[in-house]
């Protein structure tokens, strides 16, 4: 094919020294998410055609509105708690990321979570079988919970209360990691599933109470900085880019990548010392304040990427100061008046509906 005949995606593919895989149907569930966005963007650049399928519960299609300029890329709003639509194309892979994320959205209705995470996966199911479609599903490092192991590994089974305000998401994760692989066994679908850590980077939303973007956020608006508890407590944040490409690679890995695959960078650091660093970076007044710690907060957490790292040869690339660097810019980008204020506790109002997506 001569250059002229490539497309964008393509050509931007050879450029960045990748291979280019024959195009797929792909289809993305909570695609217009924070991660989903990033991932289709991704996709699209790899001239993949991508159906991108989000109810836009804590997602906006203004998180993939660039992609729309592609005849290869739909946007559907469809709840995953209904089957997907007959008349959506037939896919050749799928990956399941709906399902809402941070602790403030999860909380806020955690019965449709815990619902979400088993009949989502269900139907996603479902539909892999009927298509012949291999499954990428987003897990968590919420899986192994206040972890009493440390690093994590796979093999590591958790430590989760089955009943606190934390387990509609931590249990439904777990069940459908169930579902998923005895679904796999029964029926030969071919499941891939990644545990991610604490991910971030631009578009992640301003009003979900994660701890990168309330720390940024404060820091840019001269608030306090809250930090739950002493802030002793660690986690290992992991820049999106890294992550999906960690994505990419387990949907494409063979039948001896089986099981659970963390995704996440191993580099640990407190939460007090996230503060100190985003208001160092930020040149920020703000001053760090404490709030009470959540309930079941998990006291540590950082992966270990040994089977990630040997089986798809990937390692995370962007150090912690790069992608706050660049999160932080696209924050300070942002409309941060107080429609857009940030919540540090659950209750969050609903997202507006799109105009843009199509309805099925
Ligand atoms: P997000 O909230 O930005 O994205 C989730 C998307 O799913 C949103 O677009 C939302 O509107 C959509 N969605 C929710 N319920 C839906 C439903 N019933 N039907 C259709 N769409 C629905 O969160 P994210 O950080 O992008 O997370 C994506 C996935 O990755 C989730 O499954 C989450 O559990 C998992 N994960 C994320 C992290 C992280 O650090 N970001 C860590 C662990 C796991
Ligand atoms: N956290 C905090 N201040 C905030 C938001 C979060 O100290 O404003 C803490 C939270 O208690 C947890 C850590 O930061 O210990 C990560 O929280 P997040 O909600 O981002 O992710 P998760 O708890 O799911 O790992």
């Amino acid at each position: 094919m001569s250059a002229r005949h490539k497309t964008t995606g393509q050509v931007r593919e050879e450029r960045a020294g990748r291979r280019i895989a024959a195009p797929k149907s792909i289809c993305v569930t909570g695609g217009a998410g924070f991660l989903g966005s990033h991932l289709c963007a991704r996709l699209i650049g790899e001239g993949h055609r991508v159906t991108c399928i989000d109810n836009f519960h804590t997602g906006r299609p203004a998180n993939v509105a660039a992609l729309a300029r592609s005849n290869r890329f739909e946007l559907v709003e469809h709840d995953v708690l209904d089957a997907l639509p007959d008349q959506l194309p037939s896919f050749d892979e799928i990956y399941n990321l709906a399902c809402p994320a941070s602790p403030v959205h999860y909380q806020s209705d955690p019965v449709r979570t815990a619902l979400i995470c088993a009949e989502g996966a269900a139907n996603v199911l479902y539909r892999a079988d009927r298509d012949g479609a291999r499954v990428m599903h987003a897990s968590t490092s919420e899986v192994y919970g206040d972890p009493e192991v440390h690093p994590q590994r796979e093999d590591y089974c958790g430590n989760v209360n089955t009943v606190g305000p934390r387990s509609c998401y931590d249990e439904g994760k777990r069940f459908a990691e169930t579902l998923i692989t005895d679904f796999a066994r029964q029926t030969g679908v071919v499941v891939k599933i990644v545990r991610i850590f604490n991910t971030y980077g631009p578009r992640m939303q301003p009003d979900d109470g994660r701890v990168v973007s309330n720390f940024i956020l404060q820091a840019l608006r001269g608030e306090d900085i809250t930090v739950y508890g002493e802030g002793q407590q660690t986690r290992s944040f992991c820049y999106v880019d890294d992550l999906i490409e960690g994505f990419v690679r387990l949907m494409a890995s063979g039948p001896e990548v089986e099981g659970p695959v963390n995704i996440g960078n191993p580099a640990e650091i407190s939460v007090g010392e996230l503060a100190r660093i985003v208001i160092e970076m930020t040149g920020s007044t703000s001053r760090i304040v404490h709030k009470p710690l959540p309930v079941d907060d998990p006291r540590r957490r950082r992966p270990d990427i040994t089977r990630a790292s040997s089986l798809l040869g990937w390692m995370p690339r962007v150090p912690l100061a790069e992608g706050l660097a660049k999160t932080i810019r696209y924050f300070a980008r942002l409309d941060t008046s107080p429609s857009a204020s940030i919540q540090s506790q659950p209750g969050v109002a609903p997202v507006p509906r799109s105009q843009a997506a199509v309805s099925i």
